[in-house]
């Protein structure tokens, strides 16, 4: 399965490599980079392939409209639904949440454009006080929880973080940091929410007055 298919050719490429089939799409909100490729990825299956996303109506393409609470079968896993509006006053994101035979939890989430490394989604359609409350929902999981956002703007944004906050030790070493997996040509995704907690001004912020003035600030840097 994949999780918003901005593109149908680097999926395909992916699938082809491996010799496997696409069994579902998940999508989180209806930007273009989010579900450009979801009709050449349909292609001739279109009618059996589950696309599951908000429910909105926003998007054709979805045939299996989710609410939050909602819970998608992935292969033997289970992803729930969350509704995270901000982004977009639509915007859901997916969690699975993994238990080993030695009970210890692993959580991964596709937060789409909510929560980034180092930052959080541009307020397009929701509020300040939408946008807080859906970044403490995200960050009501483990410490461990993988999260693997939707971009990969983590260096522009501890390059503005360093900017806001020049006295945290936390965020100089979480740039720095950045800025090393950068140049080897790695992804800084996923990320952990133990990561974000040391280092992400937006999840951090301590009600939506504070969130809104970071917020502003970042869009005009
Ligand atoms: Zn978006």
């Amino acid at each position: 399965m994949v999780v918003d298919p901005g593109c149908a050719k680097s999926v395909q490429d992916f699938l082809d490599a491996r010799g496997y089939h696409l069994s579902g799409i998940l999508i989180t909100h209806h930007h273009m980079d989010h579900v450009g490729g979801i009709d050449a990825l349909l292609g001739k299956a279109k009618k059996d392939l589950p696309v599951y996303g908000p429910a909105s109506g926003r998007i054709a393409q979805i045939n299996r409209p989710v609410r939050e609470g909602d819970t998608v079968d992935v292969h033997c896993l289970v992803a729930k639904v969350l509704e995270v509006p901000g982004h977009t006053l639509d915007h859901i994101a997916y969690v699975i949440e993994l238990k080993d035979t030695m009970n210890s939890e692993e959580v991964w989430m596709f937060p789409g454009d909510t929560l980034f490394s180092g930052g959080c989604g541009r307020l397009f359609e929701g509020s300040p006080q939408q946008m807080f409350e859906s970044l403490q929902k995200l960050n009501q999981f483990p410490a461990n929880t993988r999260v693997h956002c939707a971009h990969e703007y983590t260096e522009s944004n501890m390059r503005f973080s360093r900017a806001y906050a020049p006295d945290s030790k936390k965020i100089e070493d979480r740039e720095s940091e950045v800025r090393r997996i950068r140049e080897q040509g790695l992804s800084t995704i996923p990320t952990t929410l133990e990561t974000e907690r040391l280092s992400n001004l937006f999840i951090n912020a301590a009600n939506p007055i504070e969130f809104k003035q970071i917020r502003e600030a970042k869009d005009k840097f």
